[in-house]
């Protein structure tokens, strides 16, 4: 079973230190509710024991289809009804456990519940564990004739079984099958010593800055300190980091090494040509759409080189900029702008009103209910995400509201997620609804990039206008170019071991060196990078994650050509997003794009999103020359 709790992507907001307080005043409005309201799930935490426990009953019935999918198509819907009907309930009580958990992490009975239901959904899954496999037995032929012989096996259920099918090229025996599921766990280890050394373990160095501050430079610290103002702070920082970083150089190669030979194994014993082909295959995303982006992204170097001499200007920069130049802000702004959840929720009316009527109506049903935990307390979950699995009641949302222009973006992108959830929630089956992670972005990050445009329109001062367009500018470097850079890094690693070469730590870094210093423009004289710091791949814990940071910069392309179209081709632009929305996961997300008039296998939405930036910066040197106040 997919996990019901749907966190997305999390799009890092670049944050930088402060700017104008801008946000016109709001009109007056009742005051938004902070507090969600959880009996739209279960009156009472009673009431969510009793079907807990009449779920569980569901959940053990299911064992009883086993061995008569093939019966007849009558009884295929009966049994993938009565499957539907208990993961539904399912995540509806995965929902409640998780957002009452969430609410305060000290309550123990509330942290015992989610422990319930995730013992559950393990119990669901062990319950349901033959069906893939008893479907494909049953056979292409006959699942296909049931398809076609019972409209509501089509209608909720024909997608999921095409699925199932397209599986079984690479689906083995049953003897096979069984070794590789007890194989399961031992492949998993790289990432969790990963975890136990990164996080827990490694004896991170103390530093004194040029204040006298002693700071032990553990993650946390690094990416809090290496915005410093003062260059020798930052010089300081990276260089105590990375250097006990270095140290562990050989294990923390040898860790990503096996994480990536235990990939390259499954996929080739699953017959898949590559570990790029057998990760994307999940999703069925072409891997013309990972090889566009790299290649896009490279094609697009000069425009990032151009980002990085604008910074090396702004930060006043005299000698080669360095790698620990990328994170202070370039453009700093003497007061902070606040803006209250009511402003926010405005301001997000305003800058999506190109979305439309039915979008806004998503957002103002929203506002007007008691659906989000906005404000931070203590105990309290951190971050930020949006819960649509409880289908047929509405989206949930939690937020840490600090009144921050990052909590306004994150406000915007996290009701992304929300109308998201709710558009697909509305015209799908239950079957149908839940999206893919290569879809679930692509309204939230457009939310952002439309609220970056309505702020900088509607900035007081040219200061103002300034810090909204270098905000976007950093996202963009952030997200775009950063999350490729790892992509073409995790791409490189698995082809070596594919082509049967050897890794080790010093290979790692030198592979990362050679891309870091390909994108940040090293022969170009752009930036000189230290190979000091090309143990960077090690920090980096979502090279445990199987292919998965591409998709930060396809969603992030996909949004700027979707909020582009939207902006310049009226409303049948507008009505081809909405049911890129509506559609949830009805298609395979590849597809879902190309009804949008997207392909994301072709450079067009790489080329939109580069656009954007030079338009961003072309809008800032223009700024800076006026004489504009
Ligand atoms: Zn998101």
């Amino acid at each position: 079973m997919r996990s019901p709790q749907r966190n997305g992507l999390l799009i890092a907001v670049a944050l930088a230190a402060g700017c104008f307080s801008s946000a016109p005043r709001a009109a007056a409005i009742p005051a938004p509710a902070t507090m969600w309201d959880l009996s739209d799930l279960y009156a009472s935490p009673e009431s969510w024991q009793v079907a807990f426990e009449k779920n569980r009953s569901q959940v053990d019935g299911l064992a009883a289809f086993k061995g008569t999918l093939g019966q007849s198509s009558a009884q295929l819907l009966r049994s993938l009804e009565s499957m539907s009907t208990a993961r539904q309930e399912l995540y509806r009580l995965y929902v409640y456990a998780g957002l009452k958990a969430d609410e305060d992490r000290r309550v123990a009975v509330n942290q015992e519940r989610r422990q319930q239901i995730q013992s559950l959904g393990t119990r669901y899954d062990e319950a349901t564990s033959w069906l893939v496999p008893e479907l494909l037995a049953v056979g292409e032929t006959k699942v296909r004739a049931f398809i076609a012989e019972q409209p509501q096996v089509r209608a909720r259920f024909d997608h999921f079984l095409d699925d199932v099918l397209r599986a079984a090229p690479h689906t083995l025996g049953q003897e096979a099958e069984g070794v590789l599921a007890a194989s399961g766990t031992v492949l998993a280890q790289p990432s969790s010593i990963y975890g136990q050394l990164a996080d827990a373990e490694l004896p991170f160095p103390k530093v004194t800055l040029s204040d006298g501050t002693e700071v032990t430079v553990d993650q946390a610290a690094y990416t809090r300190y290496r915005e410093l103002a003062n260059r020798g702070d930052r010089k300081l920082v990276f260089d105590a980091f990375w250097s006990k970083w270095r140290e562990y150089q050989g294990t923390l190669g040898a860790m990503l090494t096996t994480k990536v030979q235990g990939q390259v194994f499954a996929a080739k014993v699953r017959k898949h040509d590559s570990a790029l082909g057998a990760a994307l295959f999940a999703d069925n995303i072409p891997p013309a759409v990972y090889r566009q982006l790299v290649t896009q992204a490279n094609a697009a170097l000069p425009v990032l080189h151009r980002y990085l001499r604008m910074r090396k200007r702004l930060l006043g920069v005299t000698d080669d900029l360095a790698y620990y130049d990328v994170y202070p802000p370039m453009f700093a702004i003497a007061d902070e702008p606040k803006f209250s959840v009511a402003d926010s929720q405005r301001i997000t009316l305003a800058a999506l009103a190109p979305l439309g009527e039915p979008y806004l109506a998503g957002l103002r049903r929203g506002f007007a209910a008691n659906w989000m935990n906005v404000l931070p307390s203590e105990g309290k979950a951190s971050g930020a995400y949006m819960n649509g699995s409880a289908y047929a009641v509405h989206p949930y949302l939690l937020l840490n509201h600090n009144n921050s222009f990052g909590s306004l973006s994150t406000f915007a992108h996290e009701w992304g997620h929300g109308v998201h959830s709710l558009l697909a929630n509305a015209e799908q089956p239950f079957d149908k609804a839940d999206y893919a992670t290569f879809t679930a972005e692509t309204a939230s990050i457009g939310n952002e990039m439309l609220l970056s445009d309505y702020m900088v329109r509607n900035a007081r001062s040219r200061e103002e206008k300034i810090y909204y367009l270098g905000e976007a500018l950093e996202s963009i470097r952030g997200t775009f170019f950063r999350q490729t850079q790892f992509a073409e890094f995790e791409l490189a690693i698995h082809e070596e071991v594919e082509q049967g070469r050897p890794l080790s730590g010093v290979r790692l870094s030198e592979l990362y060196c050679g891309i870091l210093k390909r994108y940040y423009g090293d022969a170009e004289g752009v930036m000189k990078i230290d190979p000091a710091y090309c143990i960077e791949w090690a920090f980096v814990p979502h090279f445990y994650r199987n292919f998965y940071v591409y998709q930060y910069a396809t969603s992030m392309a996909g949004a700027a050509m979707l909020t582009t179209s939207v902006l310049n081709g009226g409303a049948p632009a507008r009505e081809r997003f909405l049911n890129l929305l509506r559609a949830g996961g009805s298609d395979y997300p590849y597809e879902l794009y190309k009804k949008a008039g997207i392909d994301m296998a072709s450079p067009d939405p790489y080329r939109a999103l580069v656009a954007r930036m030079t338009r961003i910066m072309d809008e800032i040197e223009r700024l800076e020359r006026s004489s504009e106040k």
